[in-house]
């Protein structure tokens, strides 16, 4: 689909200002009015404009790669002249002064800026519910949750409200929106996408990751974002999760591996009959990852304590309010769990602890590597809840039961839709070294 209105843009079948108009009418129809989705914090200014300009330059021939296709942005990315607020009273006038590394590589190939998408407060929280400017709806059903925390993201490309979208992922914040509106969404492995210009959650596990309608729009984006950033040092191809030669790996078959985790009966259900139909076509085999089930206990010390460290700048004195006194209760409960496992006598053993245990899985996936080249999952557990249900707080973290592994060990992961139950989607995912891999493993399933 991307691809074909690509070529639609390139041969002027369609103008950019034509796409662009075509988003903001839909915008204008269902996101604050009818449905009332609560996708978008702010509409671009300037979206029109730089469509005109775009067509200009697709008239001259110098038209860059996504010409005329139309971006959403997750608003913990920063967009110059726009709000990087994280959904959160702290930074709600915060006015960017700079583009991301990301912004600007879209910008240098005609990508259009549509406007900075809602998602939950600081990146915290699975649901799209934990907002300041009020929670997302799921455009599959308006009573239930996007998924989060780039809910914004994931129900703008879902309502039609833009081609493509940016969003982050910590522990699962790009794959469970995307397994929730029915999109592909990929976290690329830790170091293939530059972090400048995005505002921490836990700086050692954040990656920009793109979310499309199609797999080949979720790897086009990918593709102008993806790469080295002198101005983000943990893009130094050093820092990759592969390791191991992946050209050997192009010359034979993918073999898939399976895990078997716990998860919802109907979930479990609809992954059974998708791995019977993949066991018929491919090698699949089931895999084990030890110390999985210790990713969430792992995950959340980390997540606090680098989360806790990042907004000791958010004290009232450069942004706007102090973030103690404007932020939501999960943000609270991750500023004061991080303050209290971060205090001296502790002596930061809750932190290194959970570092030697991330350490522990990556090893375990890249051994496991070594036998199949990619480890199929559900993306999510559960299906998604309705707005507003009271879900006690363990079992909302274990929303990234399946997702946060990926992150801790530092791989590319990708949710793709490939199942449902009742009319809702439930994403497949695919982790492995690299995102050659995962792109090819979704072309092979996606064939089927
Ligand atoms: N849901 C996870 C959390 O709340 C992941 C967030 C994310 O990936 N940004 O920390």
């Amino acid at each position: 689909m991307i691809i074909e209105k690509l070529k639609q843009l390139r041969n002027k079948e369609i103008s950019a200002e034509e796409n662009v108009k075509g988003f903001l009418k839909e915008i204008e129809k269902n996101d604050k009015k009818g449905k009332k989705i609560n996708a978008f914090l702010e509409i671009g200014k300037n979206a029109v404009n730089d469509a005109k300009e775009t067509d200009k330059k697709i008239k001259s021939g110098k038209a860059g790669k996504l010409a005329g296709l139309v971006i959403g942005v997750k608003a913990n990315i920063n967009v110059k002249g726009m709000h990087a607020s994280c959904a959160s009273l702290t930074l709600k006038d915060y006015k960017c002064g700079y583009d991301a590394s990301v912004i600007k590589e879209i910008k240098d190939e005609d990508g259009i800026i549509i406007g900075i998408c809602n998602m939950d407060e600081f990146a915290c929280g699975f649901s799209g519910e934990t907002s300041a400017f009020g929670a997302t709806k799921n455009p599959l059903n308006t009573n239930l949750i996007p998924g989060g925390s780039s809910s914004g993201s994931a129900a703008a490309v879902a309502s039609g409200f833009c081609d493509l979208a940016l969003g982050s992922d910590t522990g699962g914040s790009i794959r469970n929106p995307a397994s929730h509106c029915g999109l592909y969404g990929l976290k690329p492995a830790y170091g293939s996408v530059s972090r400048y210009g995005l505002i921490d959650l836990a700086m050692s596990l954040d990656q920009i990751g793109t979310l499309a309608s199609d797999l080949e729009g979720c790897r086009l984006l990918f593709d102008i974002i993806k790469g080295k950033d002198e101005k983000d040092a943990t893009t130094s191809p050093f820092h990759r999760a592969s390791e191991l030669d992946s050209e050997h790996r192009k010359k034979k078959d993918i073999v898939f591996g399976y895990l078997n985790l716990p998860c919802d009966k109907d979930v479990k259900n609809e992954f059974e009959i998708l791995l019977k139909k993949i066991g018929d076509r491919y090698k699949i085999k089931l895999v084990k990852i030890n110390y999985i089930d210790l990713a969430i206990a792992t995950y959340f010390p980390l997540v606090y304590v680098e989360f806790y460290s990042a907004t000791r700048r958010f004290d009232g004195r450069k942004y706007g309010a102090r973030i103690e006194e404007v932020c939501g209760p999960e943000v609270m409960r991750r500023i004061i769990g991080g303050r209290m496992i971060s205090k001296a006598e502790h002596a930061s053993r809750y932190y290194r602890k959970s570092l030697a245990v991330k350490e522990l899985i990556r090893k375990e996936f890249l051994q496991v590597f070594k036998n199949v080249d990619c480890i199929l999952s559900p993306t999510v557990p559960r299906l998604p809840h309705e707005i507003g249900a009271s879900i006690k707080i363990e079992d909302m973290y274990n929303y990234d039961a399946l997702t946060s592994p990926a992150n801790l060990a530092g791989i590319a992961a990708l949710s793709m839709p490939k199942m449902s139950v009742n009319g809702l989607p439930i994403g497949l995912q695919i982790q492995a070294e690299n995102e050659d891999i995962v792109f090819k493993a979704a072309g092979l399933i996606e064939s089927l």
